[in-house]
């Protein structure tokens, strides 16, 4: 069983080093009196919240840290091949929490998902159809509560959730513009997700100037998926009663002390509502969620881009390049694709 361990905890940008890449000789079986399922992994994905989770344990983070020595554990896409579980039968897919691992025991399928929907990519359920599209949805529609007409501003806008939200915002008749590290990804953002407009933050000198040129009128809704400088400039920005999803700042996740803030009284002055939010809160909506986007894939309304690796063994580089805006779209690491 070829496996990917956290070595030792990780302080600052994770390396190759922090995980070692193994074979272990241990037969998998499932345990007498399990209530579990015993899983062949086909795709694995690469998140920015394992970060949090490489770190040593810290009280106040709402996932426990991976365990040194063990599989790294995230969200993939499986197939069962033996179970002790009555509402998983061998020959299932499945996607939900795994091991960084070829075959894995699952032992509490609660966060498991069963896969209706196979004719669509099965990769699809680690980001478009799984954790990723729900952030996007929830954190649009319930957090943002957007209007038609009203302008939309999104960082990280090619990734695995602002690709979607832009794309979201399009449909509800919304103005969108979304910031990303490079051209390339400032081309996908215009031409293939049909954003209005997009800009490469990495070349801006100063964002508040930037963020003016896009949004003369200001900013009504910004889906923030970076902090710091970016979140900083964008306050400077925002309408009376915009609001402002929370919904990750990657830009601080490798920073020993995040960076402070400097214009938080706009808040006030704008009356802005800002609301940090975890997609695990909203999972009550997935049956509604896949009701909805499932048409628009295959009516071709919606579009997504997954950026793929091959091989368990580059499962390492492929996450850390998150950090540095390597991926673009959604990081999906290729085990097994069936
Ligand atoms: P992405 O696919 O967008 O990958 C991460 C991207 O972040 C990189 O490609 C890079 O793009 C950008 N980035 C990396 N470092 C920096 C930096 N220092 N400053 C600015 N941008 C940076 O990831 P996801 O779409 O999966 O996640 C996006 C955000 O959503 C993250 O903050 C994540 O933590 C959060 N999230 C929150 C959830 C929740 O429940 N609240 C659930 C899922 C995700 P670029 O080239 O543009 O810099």
């Amino acid at each position: 069983n070829k496996q990917v361990l956290l070595k030792e905890f990780v302080s600052g940008f994770p390396k190759d080093s922090d995980m070692l890449f193994t074979t272990s000789s241990v037969n998998l079986k499932l345990p007498e009196g399990s209530n579990g399922v015993l899983v062949k992994n086909l795709y694995l994905s690469c998140d920015p919240y394992m970060r949090g989770r490489m770190s040593i344990p810290l009280f106040t983070s709402y996932v426990d840290s991976f365990q040194p020595g063990s599989p790294i554990s995230g969200l993939g896409v499986s197939k069962v091949i033996d179970s002790r579980n009555q509402n998983f039968r061998e020959g299932d897919l499945v996607w939900g929490l795994t091991g960084w691992e070829e075959y894995s025991v699952i032992s509490s399928t609660e966060s498991m998902f069963k896969i209706q929907h196979t004719d669509l990519p099965l990769s699809y359920y680690t980001g478009i159809l799984g954790m990723p599209g729900m952030t996007a949805y929830a954190g649009f529609y319930e957090i943002c509560t957007p209007k038609k007409g009203e302008t939309v501003f999104v960082s990280a806008a090619s990734g695995a959730v602002g690709q979607l939200v832009g794309q979201f915002a399009k449909l509800m008749g919304c103005y969108v513009v979304g910031s990303a590290g490079s051209q390339e990804k400032v081309d996908l953002l215009k031409s293939k997700f049909e954003f209005d407009e997009a800009f490469n933050y990495k070349e801006e000198t100063n964002l508040d100037a930037a963020l003016k040129r896009y949004f003369p009128e200001g900013i009504d809704i910004y889906f923030e998926n970076v902090g710091g400088n970016m979140l900083d400039a964008v306050l400077l920005n925002m309408r009376i009663h915009g609001r402002i999803a929370v919904c990750g700042m990657i830009s601080q996740y490798n920073l020993d002390h995040p960076e402070g803030m400097h214009n938080l009284m706009h808040l006030v002055i704008k009356r802005i509502r800002m609301e940090g939010f975890l997609v695990n809160d909203h999972f009550h909506l997935y049956p509604k969620f896949l009701e909805m986007v499932i048409p628009l894939i295959k009516e071709g309304k919606i579009v997504y881009v997954e950026d793929t690796v091959e091989g368990i063994e580059n499962a390492p580089s492929a996450l850390i390049g998150l950090f540095h805006g390597r991926n673009v779209g959604k990081q999906v690491v290729v085990v097994d694709p069936l």
